[in-house]
This record gives C-alpha cells, sequence and structure tokens, in this order.
C-alpha cells in the first residue's frame, strides 16, 4: 500500500490519541483531537465493542502511522525484529526510532517526522559529514546528524529549532543549537520512547 496523502488528522481521530502528524499545530488548542474526539465519519460517534483482533490492527496502524511507514515496510521492520534476539516488540520500536526521519525530527530540525522527511530527500542532511538523502537510513549509536552548510540559512530550518528548543531533547540524543548538530549517544530503550503505543499486541497481529 502507498503512503497515505490525505488529511492527517484524521489518522489521530481513527486511533484516538494524539500522533503528532502536524507539527506546531498538534502543541495548540486547534488539534482535532481536542476539538472533536471522536473518530472520523458517518458513524464516528457510534460506541463498538472492538474485537481482539480489531484492538490489535489498530495498535498496528497507529505505530505506522505514527512513524509514517508503509505496510511493507513495518512488515520488513518486523521481520527483521523477530530475528534478532530480544523483545521483538522493544526491537521493532528501536529500529523505527533509529531512522533518520525520525530523528531529525526529535531533533527539532523537522516539526513533524513527515517535515523532516523532506527534509532529507531534499539533500539538506548529512550524517556523519556526507550527504544522505534516504529518510529511511538507520543510525547507531556515534553517528552525528547535521544540516548540511548550504542548508544552514534556510528559516524553515533555524524557526523549527526555535520552536522545540522548550520541548528538550530524548536523553538517547543530544543537540548543539549553534551548530545545527545532533549525535545519538545510544540507541533508545523501550522507556525512553514516548509513543502511546502497546507493542505486544504489535507482535500478537504479526504473529496470528
Ligand atoms: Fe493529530 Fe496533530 Fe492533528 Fe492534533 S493537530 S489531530 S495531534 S495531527
Amino acid at each position: 500500500m502507498s503512503r497515505y496523502i490525505g488529511p492527517v488528522c484524521r489518522l489521530c481521530r481513527r486511533e484516538g490519541e494524539k500522533l503528532y502528524l502536524k507539527g506546531d499545530r498538534c502543541y495548540t488548542n486547534k488539534c482535532a483531537i481536542d476539538r472533536r474526539a471522536y473518530a472520523p465519519g458517518q458513524h464516528g460517534q457510534n460506541r463498538k465493542k472492538q474485537s481482539e483482533y480489531g484492538l490489535q490492527l489498530r495498535m498496528k496502524q497507529r505505530l505506522r502511522r505514527i512513524y509514517g511507514v508503509t505496510e511493507r515496510q513495518l512488515e520488513n521492520y518486523y521481520a527483521e525484529a523477530a530475528r534478532k534476539r530480544g523483545i521483538t516488540g522493544e526491537i521493532l520500536i528501536q529500529t523505527l526510532e533509529s531512522r533518520l526521519d525520525n530523528v531529525v525530527h526529535r531533533l527539532g530540525l523537522g516539526s513533524s517526522r513527515a517535515q523532516a522527511r523532506q527534509l532529507v530527500m531534499h539533500g539538506h542532511i548529512a550524517v556523519n559529514g556526507n550527504k544522505v538523502d534516504i529518510p529511511s537510513y538507520l543510525l547507531k549509536a556515534g553517528d552525528v546528524i547535521s544540516v548540511r552548510e548550504s542548508s544552514r540559512n534556510i528559516e524553515l530550518i533555524k524557526q523549527n529549532v526555535e520552536d522545540a528548543s522548550g520541548r528538550g531533547t530524548p536523553e538517547w540524543l543530544e543537540f548543539d543549537a549553534e551548530k545545527l548538530e545532533g549525535r545519538v549517544k545510544a540507541l533508545p530503550s523501550r522507556e525512553q520512547v514516548d509513543i502511546p503505543v502497546e507493542e505486544h499486541l504489535i507482535v500478537e497481529f504479526y504473529s496470528r
């Protein structure tokens, strides 16, 4: 399935959770979840008991929407996580967090993951000094992420950094706002990732 390009607030309303897909608007009282906290569509306000499968499916969709990945990508991440030693759900989330577009967003360079993806694809970001324009590029501990010299004066990036300064940098990353440069100190543990997801339901979904 291809990438969703419709109204993103609808996705949050479907999941019944703020997924922070729209950047700064998500932190204002214009957030659609605050205004209309029910599912979208004609039957959105009808209450319906969810089956076990329904719960697992919703949780999988929620994870996919948070990181903006396609069905196929998530399946591949899951298959890879299941092959590794350790807790599959946690490895899956750690892998998604280590994507370059996610880290660019977490550092505050992109106001949302979607915007961070654009910044990467347009060639504004470097990893360890080399241009990387692949949003799904997986980072590892010690990698340095920076805004390329030629892109340092982009107003949007400066504004994003200023807006994000109050929200802080996750503890597994460090960021120098002057240099527009960040570093992955270590890949995150599950407790360091603040997403409203119960990953065991996703593992159950894929293990059916
Ligand atoms: Fe979701 Fe942000 Fe839209 Fe609120 S404003 S519904 S958090 S995308």
